[in-house]
């Protein structure tokens, strides 16, 4: 995040200073990080996929009709910025909004940021998942003056009108409904990230595991555990044994080869101890299209 984060604090430092004159700002906040998998992917009974082109890098644009004029009439009335998205870009513009002239909303149907550079260590539980979240409210309590926030993700804009089109979603959302809404603004900053890239393979979606969310990694430690323990039933064969325990990393960017020697340690360090008896079927392979990893 570093060089990131220098170019948006400087882009955020202008946005703070010359909000009058600002017309639009686009930041974009890319990894590269892809591999194509081409191999015979359903002999893996598990497919960890992590490729990603953009890989949870996003497009952060700002973009403000008519800020100047809002301040020339001089009506006392603040402007009304609403933000997109409560990950990196988003949560960064937060924090480093500085003015209380602003009043300031955020949308976004997860209602924490999550410390994505960690997410491969929940995989393997050496940090836990809610270690690495913090709640959207809390970053907005901090701020010295107010922030609102509403969970639901944006699914249509209207740039004439200056209005956005909401809805709640499903996700982590016990209740159900799906209740819409409406919000106007004066300056919109679209933050929603990047949606991870199965470059059209069949199967991916259903197959196998994205690495970009909480909840992902959640669920790749379940599998690994599931398959430990169907690895150790004894009416397993000997070749159904073997496919079990054999994972696939797809991608051999920074996400991909972290995550694959995350999976090393967590097996050799923990998983060998608890499943002596099925610890040498083991098999790791990290597949990259490129020929060779982290050549980003
Ligand atoms: C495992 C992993 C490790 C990484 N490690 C690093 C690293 O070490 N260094 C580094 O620089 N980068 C790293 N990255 C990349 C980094 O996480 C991304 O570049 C960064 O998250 C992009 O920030 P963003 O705000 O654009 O998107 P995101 O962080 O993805 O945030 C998007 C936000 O928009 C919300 N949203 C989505 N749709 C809507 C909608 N319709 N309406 C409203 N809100 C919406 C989402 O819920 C989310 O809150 C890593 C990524 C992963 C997956």
């Amino acid at each position: 995040m570093r060089g990131y984060y220098t170019f948006f604090e400087r882009a955020l430092r202008a946005f703070n200073d010359h909000s009058t004159v600002s017309k639009l700002l686009v930041i974009s906040s890319v990894r590269l990080s892809s591999g194509l998998p081409f191999l015979n992917f359903f002999s893996y009974l598990f497919l960890f996929v992590l490729f990603d082109l953009v890989d949870g890098g996003g497009l952060l644009a700002f973009s403000d009709a008519n800020a100047f004029q809002s301040y020339a009439e001089g009506d006392g009335k603040k402007k009304k910025v609403v933000v997109l998205g409560t990950g990196w870009a988003g949560v960064s513009f937060l924090k480093n909004l500085k003015s209380s002239s602003y009043d300031v909303h955020i949308v976004s149907p997860r209602n924490y940021f999550a410390f994505t550079p960690l997410l491969p260590s929940v995989t393997n539980g050496t940090v836990e998942g809610r270690s690495i979240v913090e709640p959207i409210r809390n970053i907005a309590r901090k701020k010295p003056f107010g922030v609102g926030f509403k969970e639901a993700e944006c699914y249509k804009i209207d740039p004439v009108q200056k209005k956005i089109y909401c809805r709640s979603t499903d996700q982590g959302n016990t209740l159900g409904g799906n209740e819409e809404f409406t919000m106007d603004y004066d300056v919109l900053i679209v933050a929603m990230g990047a949606k991870s890239n199965t470059f059209n393979t069949p199967g991916v979606e259903e197959h196998a595991h994205f690495l970009k969310e909480i909840e992902d990694a959640q669920n790749i430690r379940r599998s690994i555990i599931d398959c430990y323990e169907r690895a150790s039933l004894p009416s397993i064969s000997e070749e159904e044994r073997k496919r079990i325990m054999h994972f696939v990393v797809v991608g051999g960017g920074p996400s991909g080869v972290e995550y694959a020697a995350e999976l090393h340690d967590f097996a050799h360090d923990d998983l060998s101890k608890l499943y002596p008896s099925i610890k040498d079927y083991l098999r790791i392979t990290l597949l990259e299209a490129g020929d060779h990893i982290l050549n980003m």
